[in-house]
């Protein structure tokens, strides 16, 4: 893995230079910078950077894409595309993307209320809505006043019971003389293919959603029988999140086409796109030989162009506009978190630790005999012989034949004679080495929190890049597993000798050192857990001038512990006061003893849940 595989999920948004890395972008500041800056103006714990001109790169991307395919396919329908709110619906990062699409006509997709007053307020009039998801009679109402303030809205139904809502509250909003106003109706269709991947379940017959045939002609029924057929302007699918083979894509694109020519040529006379819901994969992998898609957005554009082309030549309807509501392909790429390291937990495990006795029992002094004469031709051997003595040194402590100080040599021992013969056979790739380096790998406690920061590795084995932000130049050697700080031992990324990741040797005494853990802009804010009571992270948004100056805008500090209690609606009054109460009754507490008892709590009070320090010497991390 060289380079952490940043040629693989990096996309060119970073570069590595004199060991550091880069954003490649204005005049190229490094992580670590942009990290200590922040650092220095009093912000400790982890950081989650937001990149504006990383959301603005995917949207230009897309929408360049699909121009270029409609152009060499000399495509007649239009291109639409929105952001489905429920990827990312942070202010900072929805204020960010409606920033930079503003030339785009780019909308935004709501799947529930409070959604939808998001893409109320925020899409431009003129540039589209979509309404997905399950609704009530209230939602539907909301979409009709979206309507009525003139905004370009579509709802898409699930189900037929949604849409005979829709139906009545058609009449109810459209009593009076006015001209009678409705949103866009489209129609969600239960696909017959699934698509692939740990995000599949949107797809296929058993999917939670859409509409099947039958239902379909039911539906086409209805809004003709109710004189709604000319909202009827829409057929959309949803194969699922982070689809990794593209043969998915076109199976629906098949099906809903066909669906679309067919209603087209029932009489639908305004059905006009099809929307074809996200699934546009990200590349996340840090391996060669683990990368999660096989096909560019080029080759996704052009399938959804020519496809649709030729299904509309062959049944002799007009082409349709396309709508996309790609998601993870437009947000994962904008943030990345930086935690600090707070400690490694395998330097007991140093020579200088050795309790070594005048007299060691025999096995324990085989081994240390067996450490120092160890070379790379007996490297094998002598390692079998050390795990076999380790083996059996457990047993004898076990059984009350060896004492503490044995056991500690003995561990110390073995894990300094493995670290010896990995290096001595590094060049060897073998699996017993790949297994005993999970033996000896490193334990890095990052100062964040898996189940806030990364969910979806906790929940669905979501791989992210990791990598330092400085000592590129150095090549890591250290196995490595990343603890967080919660209580709970899930929350941690083990190592895993399929896809190793190795870090350096540092001293953190000494040295400070970061984690960036990258592309997590996509869907880890929201589903973020707060188990613990580890909160989101403080945040800061990355913006750059025409000079290319950096501006480090809207930053927003993880919330304070008094806050956190707020949220889940402690009475954080009373609170207060039972502590002040607590420490003012005292009769140990003198009178100053209080005043500075109080002093202190009141100030940790205003800080965050996550750690400062844990080195009693060291400078806050
Ligand atoms: C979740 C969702 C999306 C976004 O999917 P991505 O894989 O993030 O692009 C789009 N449309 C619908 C209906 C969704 O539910």
């Amino acid at each position: 893995m060289k380079d952490f595989g940043l040629d693989i999920w990096g996309d060119d948004n970073f570069i590595i230079k004199d060991g550091q890395i880069l954003l490649n972008y204005a005049n190229q500041p490094s992580l670590l910078e942009i990290t200590k800056e922040i650092r220095t103006k009093g912000y400790k714990g982890p950081i989650l950077l937001r990149f504006p001109h990383l959301i603005k790169k995917q949207i230009d991307t897309l929408f360049a894409t699909f121009q270029e395919a409609r152009e060499s396919f000399a495509y007649q329908g239009s291109f639409y595309a929105v952001f489905p709110l429920k990827v990312n619906q942070f202010p900072n990062f929805v204020d960010s993307l409606m920033e930079v699409s503003k030339p785009y006509n780019y909308g935004l997709e709501a799947g529930s209320k409070a959604e939808l007053i998001i893409a109320m307020s925020q899409t431009p009039i003129g540039a589209p809505i979509t309404v997905n998801g399950f609704k009530d009679k209230e939602m539907i109402a909301l979409c009709f006043i979206t309507a009525k303030m003139g905004h370009f809205i579509t709802v898409t139904i699930e189900g037929l019971g949604e849409l005979e809502t829709i139906i009545e509250v058609a009449k109810e909003f459209n009593s009076t003389q006015e001209s009678f106003v409705a949103p866009q109706i489209g129609m969600r269709i239960r696909l017959h293919s699934s698509g692939v991947g740990a995000w599949a379940k949107s797809g296929g017959y058993s999917s939670k959603f859409g509409l099947t045939s039958t239902e379909l002609l039911e539906g086409y029924d209805l809004l003709s029988n109710n004189g709604l057929l000319e909202h009827f302007s829409m057929i959309h699918f949803h194969i699922g999140s982070q689809m990794s083979e593209i043969s998915a894509l076109k199976k629906a694109l098949r099906e809903a086409g066909n669906i679309y020519a067919d209603l087209k040529n029932r009489g639908a006379s305004s059905l006009r796109a099809i929307n074809i819901g996200g699934g546009l994969a990200v590349e996340y992998a840090q391996h060669s030989y683990a990368v999660e898609r096989n096909y560019s957005l080029k080759e996704f554009a052009n399938d959804v162009i020519f496809l649709m082309q030729e299904i509309a030549k062959s049944k002799g309807v007009p082409q349709p506009d396309i709508f996309t509501e790609s998601g993870r392909y437009i947000a994962a790429s904008h943030s990345v978190l930086i935690a600090p390291v707070l400690e490694l937990f395998s330097q007991e495990y140093h020579q200088k630790s050795l309790r070594l006795k005048e007299q060691n029992p025999p096995l324990v002094q085989e081994l240390y005999d067996l450490f120092n004469s160890l070379s790379h031709t007996n490297a094998h051997e002598y390692l079998h012989d050390a795990l076999d003595h380790l083996e059996s040194l457990f047993t004898l402590f076990d059984l009350g034949y060896i004492d503490l100080e044995d056991k500690s040599n003995t561990e110390i021992l073995v894990n300094l004679i493995i670290k010896k013969a990995i290096v001595l056979l590094k060049d060897e790739d073998s699996k017993e080495l790949k297994r005993l380096q999970n033996r000896i790998q490193e334990k890095y406690l990052v100062n964040f929190s898996v189940f806030q920061s990364l969910p979806d590795f906790w929940g669905l084995s979501q791989n992210f890049p990791i990598m330092p932000l400085d000592r590129l130049d150095i090549k890591p050697n250290r196995p490595a597993s990343i603890w967080d700080i919660t209580c709970d031992s899930d929350g941690a990324i083990e190592f895993n000798p399929k896809l190793p990741l190795y870090l350096h040797d540092i001293d953190v005494t000494q040295e400070e050192y970061f984690l960036g853990f990258f592309l997590t802009g996509a869907y880890q804010e929201v589903l973020g857990m707060k188990h613990n009571l580890f909160t989101h992270p403080t945040e800061v948004v990355v913006s750059f001038d025409k000079e290319g100056n950096r501006e480090l805008k809207n930053i927003i500090e993880a919330q304070n512990l008094l806050d956190i209690l707020d949220d889940l609606d402690y009475n954080t009054n009373k609170i207060d006061k039972q502590l002040k109460f607590t420490i003012e009754s005292s009769n140990v507490l003198t009178h100053e003893g209080k005043i500075d008892i109080l002093g202190k709590l009141y100030l940790y009070l205003s800080e965050n849940s996550y750690l400062k320090t844990i080195q009693a010497t060291k400078e806050s991390l």
